[in-house]
């Protein structure tokens, strides 16, 4: 049986038999993969902290006929504030299911891997609803979904400053707001303006920009439409956020 080892983050983690469970994590080297953790349900395993959602670590790794079993992990960053806190379990779980989600197994995902250990540590460090979002955007756009957010899709014009500019809902694009009105969502020059920061800053530094609470919400909105429009699953934590984080449940901790 040969070995070899690798860097990941766990983003899924199911039950497969009695002991054992089936991680998945998202790796620098080669993307999405499922490992078997073998005998990590049983109390005491070392194994078993450093696999919960979200935790950074080097893996060891025996090569089988089926899934890999993992020997042994070497932690790297163990988010610490996360669990307990509703706010931040749903933004990290909704960070997770989307990378679950958007990517494919082997695939180099060198970009995204850097993107979500940051955003993880960030959710760790600062709350801030908007995290989850830009997060969101970026792999939206790293992935060719948003367009240079600078051309009218209809005229080819530049999008100027003091204009006024609609996202289609039908096709997930931005233009004139007088060059396209149907079942669009219109955006003012401020709105669009944080648009572009969020998807071309840094994550770190987009997520201290300041601006009024309805703009953000605006392209808060706008975030879950752009998904929704060019992936098309439905965000199973989203839900979740919605009606615990926005108020309807103002409880900020999880029972254990
Ligand atoms: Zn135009």
């Amino acid at each position: 049986m040969s070995s070899y080892k690798f860097e990941g983050v766990v983003i899924k983690v199911r039950n497969f038999s009695e002991a054992d469970k089936i991680i998945t994590f998202f790796t620098r080297e080669f993307g999405k993969r499922d490992l078997v953790a073998k005998g990590v349900k049983k109390i005491k395993s070392r194994k078993s902290p450093f696999l919960d959602l979200g935790s950074i670590n080097k893996i060891f790794a025996a090569e089988t006929k089926g899934l890999d079993i993992i020997s042994e992990v070497e932690n790297i960053y163990l988010p610490k504030k996360i669990s307990g806190d509703l706010g931040r379990t749903y933004c990290l779980s909704f960070v997770l299911e989307v990378t679950n989600k958007l990517f494919q197994e082997e695939e180099d995902h060198r970009y995204i891997y850097k993107l979500l250990k940051e955003t993880i540590r960030l959710i760790d460090k600062r709350v801030a609803e908007s995290i989850r979002l830009i997060f969101v955007l970026k792999i939206l756009d790293h992935n060719g979904y948003l367009g240079d957010l600078k051309e009218c899709s209809v005229c080819g014009g530049d999008l100027r400053k003091n204009e006024l500019f609609s996202f289609s809902k039908i096709d997930g694009d931005i233009s004139h707001r007088k060059c396209h009105n149907e079942l669009c969502l219109d955006l003012s020059d401020d709105e669009l303006k944080l648009l572009k920061s969020w998807v071309k800053l840094p994550i770190g530094q987009a997520v201290k920009i300041k601006a009024p609470k309805k703009i953000m919400k605006k392209i808060e909105d706008l975030a879950i439409a752009y998904w929704e429009i060019n992936v098309g699953y439905d965000i199973k934590s989203e839900k979740g956020f919605t009606d615990v984080i926005m108020g309807r449940n103002k409880s900020k901790s999880v029972p254990k």
